[in-house]
C-alpha cells in the first residue's frame, strides 16, 4: 500500500472557514488503536471556540439559505466528487484512527459521499403543497423551510459517514451546521470539511469543533439558543442526557442511538444465505455497529448446522491491523472497550454458556512492544451456544465480534423474544415463507428489518429506530424532514 493520506491530516479547528488553534492553546491525542502510536496532536475546543463556531454558521446561514436549491445541490455534488476522487487517502485515514480494515474504509467512504449525492439530489426536491381550503375565499400554501443553525454529536465507530449523513441533509435544506466529532477520531471529519472547503462550499457553513471536553462543549449546543436543531449519534445513555438539555429551549433533536439487534433464523431459511449475512451483520467493524446482529435466534431443528456453519466462517476471518492485506477484523477502539466485550462474555459463561470457538491471537501481535499494545485492543472473534435470555450479551449492546446463540420452537416464541428489548433499531430474519415474512414484519418491534440479508443500510432508504434507539431518520426522502420547518399560509381573498 501506498500511504497517500498525509495531506488529510489536519490538526486546527475549522471555524468560519478558517484553521485556527482553540481558545487555550491546548490539544489532545488521536492514537492508532491498533498500534498505539500517536497520529496527531489535535487542537481541543474550549466552549468559547464552539460558542464562536456557532455564530459563525449563525451569520452564514442567512446567505446559504438564499441560495437557490440548485445552487446548493451543484456545491454538494461538487463535494461528492471530490470525496470520490479521493476515497484511498479519506480511507487510509479512517483506518489509520479507528482501525477498520482499509477494504471497510473504503466502502465507509463511498457511503458516506453516498448521502452527500444522495441530498445534492434531494436539495431540488423539497416540496410545498397546496391544499383544498374549506371555503372558496381561501388558499391553503405548505412552504418548507430551513430549521436553522445545526450542532451535531457524531460518534467513533463511522467517524465519516456518520458526519456524512448529518452534513448532507442539512446543508440541502439550507441548514449551516457545527460538528463535534468523537475525541478518538476527529481527523476524518477534518478532512471532510477540507473538501467541501476546496468544493466551494461557503466559509461558517460547516464549522467542526474537536474535543477532549465533550460535555461541556455539549451543554455549550444545547444551551445556545441560535442553535436551532441538535442531531446526535451515539449512545442512549448520552442520548437522554441531551434530551433532557435541549428541553429548557425546546431545542428540536434528532437521535440515532443504540441498537440490539435480533437476527432470527427459521428451519425454511436458506442456511448458507443465513450464515452470510451472520458473518457481514455480525463482524463487519469488529462487531462496533449500532445495527450490528446482537443475538442469534435459531431454531431449534437447524440451530446445530447453523453453529457448525457459521463456526466454519468465522474460522475464515483475519484479525489484525487494518492495512495489512486480507485482514478482516480489525482491533477494538480501546482497552476499555475490549474489557467490556470479556466481561459480557464472562457474564454469559457464568449463566451456564460455553465458547463454541474463539479464533486465538496471531504470533506476530506478540513480538514488539508496538505488538503488544495490539494485543491489548484487539478481540479474537467468539461463538457462544446456549446463551440465556438474561445473559449480557442478549440483554445490552455488545459492540465486539462475539455472536451468541439460543435455541427457539416457534415464531411466536420467537417474536417476543425479540421484542424483550427497549431497543428498537434493527432485526434481521432468514425465512422463505412469503407469510412469515408478512408477520414478522407487521409484528416486529423496529425501525428496521432486514429480510434475507444482513446489510441494510444505504442512501435511499430511511435509516432510524424507535423506543430508545432513536428519533427521526437519517437518509431517504425522510432524511431531510428533520432539517426543515414546515409553515403553513392561509391566503384570504376578498
Ligand atoms: P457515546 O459515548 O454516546 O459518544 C458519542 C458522541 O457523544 C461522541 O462524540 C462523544 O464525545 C459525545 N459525548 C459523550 N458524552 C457526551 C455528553 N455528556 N454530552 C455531549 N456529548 C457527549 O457513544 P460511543 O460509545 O462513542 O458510540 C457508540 C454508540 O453509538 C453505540 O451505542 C451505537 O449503537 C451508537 N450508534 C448509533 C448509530 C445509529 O445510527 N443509531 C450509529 C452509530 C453508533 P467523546 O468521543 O469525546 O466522548
Amino acid at each position: 500500500m501506498i500511504a497517500v493520506y498525509s495531506s488529510f491530516i489536519k490538526n486546527k479547528l475549522f471555524i468560519d472557514g478558517d484553521w485556527c488553534s482553540s481558545a487555550d492553546e491546548k490539544t489532545f491525542a488521536v492514537m492508532n488503536p491498533a498500534t498505539g502510536e500517536l497520529i496527531a496532536q489535535v487542537a481541543d475546543a474550549t466552549p468559547a471556540d464552539a460558542t464562536r463556531a456557532i455564530n459563525a454558521a449563525a451569520r452564514a446561514q442567512i446567505t446559504w439559505a438564499e441560495k437557490t436549491a440548485s445552487e446548493r445541490s451543484r456545491l454538494l455534488r461538487c463535494w461528492f466528487d471530490l470525496v470520490m476522487q479521493n476515497q484511498e487517502s479519506l480511507a487510509q485515514l479512517l483506518t489509520l484512527e479507528q482501525g477498520k480494515p482499509l477494504a471497510e474504509a473504503r466502502g465507509e467512504i463511498a457511503y458516506g459521499a453516498s448521502y452527500i449525492e444522495w441530498f445534492a439530489e434531494e436539495a431540488k426536491r423539497i416540496y410545498g403543497d397546496v391544499i383544498p381550503p374549506l371555503a372558496n375565499n381561501q388558499r391553503i400554501l405548505v412552504t418548507k423551510q430551513p430549521v436553522g443553525v445545526v450542532a451535531t454529536i457524531t460518534p467513533w465507530n463511522f467517524p465519516n459517514a456518520m458526519l456524512a449523513r448529518k452534513l448532507a441533509p442539512a446543508l440541502a435544506a439550507g441548514c449551516t451546521v457545527i460538528a463535534k466529532p468523537a475525541a478518538e477520531t476527529p481527523l476524518s471529519a477534518l478532512a471532510l470539511a477540507q473538501l467541501a472547503l476546496e468544493a466551494g462550499i461557503p466559509a461558517g457553513v460547516i464549522n467542526i469543533v474537536p474535543s477532549s471536553q465533550a460535555q461541556a462543549i455539549g451543554e455549550v449546543f444545547t444551551s445556545n439558543i441560535l442553535v436551532r436543531k441538535l442531531s446526535f449519534t451515539g449512545s442512549t445513555a448520552v442520548g437522554k442526557k441531551l434530551i433532557a438539555q435541549c428541553a429548557a429551549d425546546v431545542k428540536r433533536i434528532t437521535l440515532e442511538l443504540g441498537g440490539n439487534a435480533p437476527f432470527i433464523v427459521f428451519e425454511d431459511a436458506d442456511l448458507d444465505a443465513a450464515v452470510t449475512g451472520a458473518i457481514a451483520s455480525k463482524f463487519r467493524n469488529a462487531g462496533q455497529t449500532c445495527v450490528c446482529a446482537n443475538r442469534f435466534y435459531i431454531h431449534q431443528s437447524i440451530y446445530d448446522a447453523f453453529c457448525q456453519k457459521l463456526t466454519a466462517a468465522m474460522q475464515t476471518l483475519k484479525l489484525g491491523n487494518g492495512f495489512t492485506d486480507e485482514v478482516t477484523i480489525g482491533p477494538l477502539i480501546s482497552l476499555r472497550a475490549k474489557e467490556k466485550v470479556q466481561s459480557f462474555v464472562d457474564d454469559a459463561v457464568q449463566r451456564g454458556a460455553r465458547i463454541a470457538y474463539q479464533a486465538a491471537i496471531q504470533t506476530p501481535f506478540q513480538t514488539s512492544a508496538a505488538e503488544s499494545f495490539a494485543q491489548g485492543n484487539f478481540f479474537p472473534p467468539a461463538l457462544l451456544v446456549d446463551v440465556p435470555q438474561d445473559a449480557r450479551l442478549v440483554c445490552e449492546e455488545i459492540f465486539g465480534p462475539v455472536a451468541g446463540l439460543i435455541r427457539f420452537a416457534t415464531e411466536e416464541q420467537v417474536i417476543q423474544l425479540a421484542n424483550a428489548s427497549e431497543y428498537g433499531l434493527a432485526a434481521y430474519v432468514y425465512t422463505r415463507d412469503a407469510n412469515r415474512i408478512k408477520r414478522l414484519s407487521e409484528q416486529l418491534q423496529t425501525g428496521m428489518l432486514g429480510i434475507n440479508t444482513g446489510l441494510l443500510s444505504n442512501a435511499a432508504a430511511p435509516f432510524g429506530g424507535i423506543k430508545q434507539s432513536g428519533w427521526g431518520r437519517e437518509g431517504s426522502r425522510y432524511g431531510l424532514d428533520d432539517y426543515l420547518n414546515i409553515k403553513y399560509l392561509c391566503e384570504a381573498f376578498s
